[in-house]
């Protein structure tokens, strides 16, 4: 890493009363020179908490979005303004009130994977790591539509026994992670410890030895005894797993599962971004207001672990 720029950056950082925030799938470069790293809630969260006139989101367009949501009297920017997820974009407001027209009685829950404006037409948000829980404390007399992830929401049904009225979204990124690919690994690493995203498919997570999102996959990897993991989640994770467990293996489940959105953010795009304030991201106040109540009804029925 060019450390020019990266003394650059710091300097700049402090000049705009900055913070910057790393998804777990950015590159490493990326990651090292963040002030936080995480998911994208945890991030929005812990950056809502500072007093950061600016917030550099070093990820996806849903995840500047959550973090403007969260801290709407902060300027947040993103170094790349076409990172953006597809999974999220595979379902629109309009879609939604569309879905939510034909079964007027249901709940809807979405995934925090999604844009601000489908976040607005919910009622509840969810991640990965509480999508179980979210769904579980919804009464049993109402059916619940979920969004956007179809893999992630037949987790939850397998998990809660309930049966949800699915989206047919997906992570491109999680889907090219085959069953051929933990087979290949396991083969080569027998002792190795089986963690799956819950965003991956079915087949695979019924592979699983532990069905992780990101952050419990660290939390995980940390009170394991075993040295050999194999990782079925984008291939990012693997350098905060490495700094979480410096004597462990961490063995990728395959070699294809790499985000191309989340790569798209390099050193010298952070220092632009940081140098013109570029590129902003903002959500209309009525979109914003509605999102929040979706997040803040998740809180709410989950106390902070
Ligand atoms: S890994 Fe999947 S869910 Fe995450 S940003 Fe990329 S496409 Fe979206």
């Amino acid at each position: 890493m060019d450390q020019k720029i990266v003394n650059e950056i710091q300097e700049l950082k402090q000049k705009r009363k900055a913070v910057i925030l790393a998804h777990n799938y950015q590159l490493p470069e990326i990651q090292d020179l963040a002030d936080f790293c995480g998911d994208s809630l945890g991030l929005s969260i812990e950056a809502s908490k500072t007093d950061a006139e600016v917030i550099v989101f070093c990820g996806v367009r849903f995840m500047a979005e959550t973090a403007k949501i969260l801290s709407p009297d902060k300027k947040v920017v993103m170094p790349d303004p076409w990172a953006g997820c597809p999974m999220a974009d595979m379902i629109t407001a309009e879609q939604l009130c569309g879905l939510k027209g034909k079964c007027r009685d249901a709940l809807v829950v979405c995934y925090v994977n999604s844009t601000a404006a489908v976040k607005a037409e919910s009622d509840y948000c969810c991640t990965s790591a509480n999508a179980v829980e979210v769904v579980n404390s919804l009464p049993r007399d109402r059916r619940i539509i979920f969004v956007p992830d179809q893999h992630l929401g037949r987790f939850v049904e397998e998990k809660t026994g309930r049966e949800l009225i699915l989206w047919p979204g997906y992570c491109p990124t999680h889907a090219l992670i085959g069953e051929d690919d933990i087979r290949e690994a396991r083969q080569e690493h027998p002792a190795a410890v089986v963690m799956v995203h819950p965003e991956c498919s079915e087949p695979v997570k019924h592979m699983a030895d532990a069905l992780l999102s990101t952050g419990q996959m660290l939390k995980f990897v940390k009170a394991s005894p075993a040295k050999e993991f194999i990782v079925a989640t984008e291939v990012g994770l693997i350098h905060p797993l490495k700094k979480v467990r410096p004597d462990a293996q961490f063995i990728p489940a395959g070699s294809r599962a790499v985000c191309p959105n989340m790569k798209k953010t390099t050193v010298e795009k952070v220092l632009a971004s940081l140098t013109n304030l570029e590129y902003e991201v903002t959500v209309p106040k009525d979109i914003r207001l509605m999102a929040k109540r979706s997040l803040e009804r998740m809180v709410e029925i989950l106390p902070e672990k």
